[in-house]
């Protein structure tokens, strides 16, 4: 047990999470962030590294890593504990504080929490059929981890939706050939990017649907994946070195319905000061919802000082405070 006793625990070392601690410590509160990765950044780091953002305030162009890395930077100038590959499991009300248990069996004891678990532990979607395991990380990908791995090679993308059509985009400047599997004739992606992907020269194999991934008989270093256009029995093979699914996500919201938390289908209900209906227990970025919300990282920055400057006043209402300028910290 951890006698430490927090003033704020944060859960998910996402955007939200990583600004809201740095809020936090910046207010010189005693913080604690914890996530379930091995490393800080939510799904700018873990999703879209090498993708580039462009609507984060006062920089013009970023991609995820860089963003990781400056919120990194911004969270060293006042530090907090940090508690990585941990997963928050349950949070318990005792007398006035909350009690988080980990998968590691630890117990963090915090005055107030801030849920910023995003989309929760990240979960890829699955191939649905059972394959070779070993043709996962190799030839079978759910992640991209560094671009270069498809640098020079046939890949296939499979998906319709955002990050499909954009990892099919940016993979097809570097690899030999690229491919991308839909089972719809439309995609869920924004216009731009349709408009980017019909001027490509990547192949659009649609309507069709992924039936099996095997090694090629031939040729060990590729996969032959077995399509099957959409209400027809027609197969297809499509012979590449590499396959990126990009199904989504499998959100996590059954554990949040274990930890008391209001919910409106899967995200949690907020009020405009980021509270939930646990007492001062907050909850900010990609899982929360209120009228007019927007699952942006502009507006997860935003929300963490909403839900930092809502606790300090419920734990220390006679402190004094300032929510104009930062330069009284300056050391
Ligand atoms: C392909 C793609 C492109 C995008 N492009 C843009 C863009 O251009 N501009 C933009 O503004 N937004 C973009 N977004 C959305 C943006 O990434 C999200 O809005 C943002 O990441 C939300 O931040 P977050 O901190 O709320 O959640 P996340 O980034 O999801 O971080 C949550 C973190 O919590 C951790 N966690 C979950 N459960 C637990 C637990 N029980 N215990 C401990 N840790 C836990 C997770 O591992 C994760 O690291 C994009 C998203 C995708 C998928």
């Amino acid at each position: 047990m951890n006698d430490k006793i927090y003033d704020i625990s944060i859960i998910g070392g996402g955007p939200a999470g990583m600004f809201a601690a740095y809020f936090a410590r910046l207010r010189n509160l005693k913080v604690a962030l914890i996530e379930s990765l091995p490393k800080l950044g939510g799904q700018p780091e873990t999703l879209y590294a090498q993708k580039h953002i462009y609507d984060i305030a006062a920089l013009p162009k970023v991609s995820g890593t860089d963003l990781t890395k400056q919120l990194t930077e911004q969270l060293e100038i006042r530090n907090c504990d940090q508690y990585l590959s941990t997963s928050i499991t349950s949070i318990v009300r005792k007398d006035d504080l909350w009690e988080l248990s980990t998968n590691k069996g630890e117990t963090i004891t915090t005055k107030a929490v801030i849920i910023a678990i995003g989309n929760g532990a990240f979960e890829p979607r699955k191939l649905t059929f059972d394959y070779d395991s070993s043709l996962d990380d190799e030839k079978i990908n759910y992640f991209v981890n560094n671009i270069d791995d498809f640098k020079d090679v046939d890949v296939a993308v499979a998906g319709g939706g955002d990050s499909a059509v954009d990892w099919a985009i940016d993979i097809s400047k570097i690899a030999k050939s690229t491919s991308l599997i839909h089972r719809r004739n439309k995609y869920r992606a924004m216009e731009s990017s349709v408009d980017k992907l019909n001027k490509s020269d990547i192949q659009q194999l649609n309507p069709y649907i992924i039936k099996g991934v095997n090694y090629n008989p031939d040729n060990k270093d590729k996969i032959d994946i077995t399509l099957k256009k959409i209400k027809t029995n027609d197969l297809d093979v499509v012979t590449v070195d590499k396959l990126l699914v990009n199904y989504g996500f499998v959100s996590d919201s059954k554990i949040l319905r274990d930890w008391n938390v209001e919910l409106n289908g899967p995200f949690i209900k907020v009020t405009q000061e980021m509270e939930t209906n646990l007492p001062n227990v907050f909850a900010i970025g990609d899982i929360v919802t209120y009228p007019g919300k927007l699952q942006l990282i502009a507006t997860a920055f935003a929300e963490g000082p909403i839900a930092v400057t809502k606790a300090l006043r419920n734990l220390y209402p006679d402190k004094d405070y300032f929510e104009h300028s930062t330069s009284i910290f300056e050391k």
